[in-house]
Parts: structure tokens; sequence; C-alpha cells
């Protein structure tokens, strides 16, 4: 009787058994999508939940969910240092599994303390699960595989299959049952997908995401350099603690924000030299710039859902459509579109044509600004007078979701390229880090609505700052491409 061999990581990374990739890449699909149906199905219940049930103001919860937000975009950045360091991804996403489903566990017992408390975890959970699931997607592949981009793109499905089924289950317990089953059942997505992940690792993610030291993807590559002292995150923290308290007028989400960051650039920048230090330096400037894609993509759930609420025709018929649909349209674009964007980076890079990341995010930045078009021409029709047809929001929701195409999924498959691999966790936190600051600067322009009353004039905004982004990116492909000539990233 024949035996099967033990899977090896050479083995894993040589199947195709799943569209085309590694079974891996469905457990991780699976992981995450499960990870992303919590997170979006509770944050759909969160300010419904802090308003209705709470009778909080419309700016204290709006508060509340931009630090939250501004947090659970922060804490990556300590969960991959610590994988990277200590713990591994493998472990690391166990750990943040049982954390945030605790999180949303607690969340469900009715009392302000447990509230806090929940967030809390889920916070803390978050940091240990969402980066390291996406730096172990990286690890399936060698460098140098075409099939990078496309996998990170199917693993990005799973992502919006999570956050579009979320709504259906926890928002309509939630609103229709009571909240805190709502909460419970975010909470039991994210215990399945922990569980499966750990009944199939083994079989189908051997040798990926070892403590460092202990398997060939964690420690690939490391040889020869010098490791990073604490010295240099201490001495960039500082500096960047300093910047923050300069810019930001004490808001203590911005100082902390502040000395992640300087922590992060010192320990990355301080820590590499030659060629790595010039990939590093690259991602650091590619997130800059993303960090604008997302203040105003992230647009969806403020000014362009008020859009959605106050001057969009809702009716078909005699039916009035809840404003709330209009938040999974992206998500179902994307699951329409994201196949389509991954066969189109396979061809091109089988025909030597594929083009470089920077350029992709110089595409999906002008993208993401003609969808702002739409929203400006729709406003003009507003501030004539009236409320105006689906079709303009749906157009911007369109523009975006090919936009975020052309960002997201690529950028995750960047940062995997250009990451020296001791670094691989924390530099994916600094591709998250995007979020974080756009939460704030988003918040910011969202807050303009309050001034700039023309419809038309205020969408003008953020179409600006994404086609200037992108215009401005445009004029450093060209330097961005030396700096990782080494990986051609
Ligand atoms: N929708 C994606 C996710 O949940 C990206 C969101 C984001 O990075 N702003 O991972």
């Amino acid at each position: 009787m024949a035996t099967t061999p033990a899977p090896t990581l050479e083995s894993v990374r040589d199947d195709r058994s799943f569209f085309g990739h590694p079974r891996g890449l469905g457990l991780l699909f699976a992981a995450e999508m499960w990870e992303r149906f919590s997170f979006y199905g509770m944050r759909g219940l969160l300010v419904l939940y802090l308003v209705n049930a709470l009778k909080w103001s419309d700016g204290d919860a709006a508060r509340l969910y931009g630090n939250y937000m501004s947090l659970v975009y922060l804490t990556p950045l300590v969960g991959g240092y610590i994988a990277d360091r200590l713990l591994g991804t493998r472990n690391s996403l166990v750990i943040g599994g049982i954390v945030i489903a605790a999180g949303h566990f607690v969340m469900a017992i009715d009392n302000m303390a447990t509230f806090y408390t929940g967030m809390g975890l889920v916070i803390v959970g978050t940091g240990f699960f969402k980066p390291n699931v996406s730096t172990m997607v990286g690890q399936l592949y060698a460098a140098g595989d075409p099939r990078r981009d496309a996998g990170f793109t199917v693993f990005y499905m799973g992502i919006n299959l999570g956050a579009f089924l979320a709504p259906f289950v926890c928002s309509t317990l939630g609103e229709k049952v009571g909240w805190h089953y709502g909460f419970a059942a975010a909470g039991v997505g994210m215990v399945l997908g922990t569980v499966s992940y750990v009944l199939l690792r083994d079989k189908y993610l051997p040798g990926i995401g070892l403590a460092p030291g202990r398997g060939a993807a964690a420690t690939a590559g490391a040889g020869g350099e010098s490791p990073s002292r604490p010295w240099h995150g201490i001495v960039g923290g500082a500096a960047g603690l300093g910047v923050a308290a300069l810019a930001s007028s004490g808001n203590w989400v911005a100082l902390l924000m502040g000395a992640v960051i300087g922590g992060a650039i010192g320990t990355a920048v301080l820590g590499t030299h030659g060629e790595e230090r010039k990939r590093v330096i690259a991602l650091f400037i590619v997130v800059t710039f993303i960090v604008l894609f997302w203040a105003a993509f992230e647009q969806a759930g403020s000014s362009m859902n008020l859009f959605a609420d106050r001057h969009t025709d809702r009716t078909i018929g005699s039916f009035l459509m809840p404003t709330g649909w209009f938040q999974s349209v992206n998500s179902l674009f994307l699951l329409l579109f994201a196949t389509v964007f991954a066969g189109l980076w396979l061809r091109l890079s089988k025909a030597g044509r594929e083009p470089p990341t920077a350029f992709k995010m110089v595409i999906g930045l002008f993208l993401l600004g003609l969808g702002f078009v739409a929203l400006v021409i729709g406003g003009r029709l507003v501030d004539a007078g009236g409320k105006v047809s689906p079709v303009f929001l749906l157009a911007a929701y369109l523009f975006h979701t090919w936009g975020e195409l052309c960002v997201s999924p690529v950028g995750l498959s960047y940062v995997t390229k250009v990451a020296p691999v001791r670094f691989a966790s924390l530099l994916m936190g600094v591709w998250f880090l995007a979020n974080s600051a756009a939460g704030l600067v988003g918040g910011a322009i969202a807050a303009m609505t309050e001034t700039v009353k023309s419809q038309a004039a205020f969408f003008a905004i953020p179409m600006a700052t994404s086609i200037g982004a992108s215009l401005l990116l445009l004029l450093l492909v060209p330097l961005l491409r030396r700096l990782t000539a080494s990986v051609q990233a």
C-alpha cells in the first residue's frame, strides 16, 4: 500500500489544486473570510447600537467609531512585530482568533464595562490576526512565482465574501431580534474560522509561519543580516511622538499613531541596509499615498452613506430600498470583478508586460478619483434641487471597486515581495497603518460636509486628492522601480 509522503513547504508551493493555487490558500481564504465576517458584522451594528439602543449623539458615536477604526488598524503593526520576533504567524493567528471571538462574546453581555472590554479585545486580537494571515498567503509562493498577485486577489475575495454576508446575519439578528445576538453571531463566525484553521493547518500549511528560527519560511533570507535593535524602534518612536505632538494638538490616538509609525520606521529602516533598506523606503513612500486612497475610499461609510440616505431616490416601484443596502455594493462588485483583475495580471505577467505595482496603484488612485467625478455630476443635480437616480452612486462604487482591485490585493502582495522576511509581518502592519491614519484624515474630510454645503463642491475634494495623488505617484514610479529593482516589484 502506497503511503503519501508528508507534505513539505516545497510540495505546498507546487500545489495547484485550489483554482491553480496551493490548497493552503483555500484555508487562509476561509480563516480570513470568517474573521472579516465577524469584523464587518460587528462594525455594521456598532454605530446603530450606540445611537438607537444607548441613545448616544451622532457625534459621540462617530467619534467612538473613528477611534475604534484607527486602533483596530494600528495594532496589526505590534502583532506583526511580535509574530516576526517571537511567536511566528502560525501561533499568532490562533491567539488572535481566540481573543477576537472572546471580544465579540464579551460585547454580547449587556453592560457598558463589558462593551468596552469586548471592543478592546477585538482591537488586540485583530493585531495578532490580520497582518499574519496575509503574510502567510505570501509564504505560499516562492520568490518570483507569477501566481502571487492573483493569489492575493483570490484571498481578497474571501475578505469580501465575509464582508458581504455579515450584514445579512449580524445586522438582521442585531436589528430585528436583539443587539446582543448580533454581536454573539460575530463571535460564532470567528470561532468557526479559528477551529477550521487549527484542524487543517498541518495538512495544508506545513512549514508556514513557524516561530523565528524554526522553519524555512520563517527564516529564509535572514542569513547574515544584523538583527534589529530595540533602540532603533525607541529612537524612531520618540521622533514620531514628537512630530505627532507638534502636528495634532494632542489627540491621543494621533500621538499613539505617531509613536508607532516612528517606531516602525526606526526598526525597519535602521535595521536594514543596502537593497533591503531601499525596498523598505519604497514601501513607506507607497504607504503614504495609500493613506489618501483609504481616506477617500472609506467615505463609503460616512458622506457617501448620507448621499444615499438623503439625496438618492431609493424607491423601486412602491418599495423603498434600505440605505444600508448600498454598503454591500462594493463587496458585491468586488466579488464579480476580482477574477477579471486576477486573470488580467496573470496574462500580462505571462506576456512579460505586467506593470510595476506602483503603476497599478497610480491607476487605482485615478479610478477612485473617477468614481468621485460621478458623484460631482450627481451632486450638481442635487444642488439644483431634488433627489437623483442611484446610478451615480452605483457608478462611483464600480470605479471605487476597480480602483480597490488595483491597490489593495496588489498592495498585500507587494508587501510580501519587498519586505525582508524577518520584517514580513511588521511591514504588513505598516500596510494596515495606512488605514489607521486614513481614519483620521477621512474623518476630517467627512466633517467638511458641515461647512461645504454644495454636494458637488464637497465630492470635488476627495476627487481632487485622489487624482492629485495619482499624478504625483506617477512621477515617482521610476524612483520606486529603482528602489525595488532587486525584487522587481
Ligand atoms: N476591505 C478590506 C479588508 O477588510 C480592506 C479594508 C481596508 O484596508 N480599508 O481587509
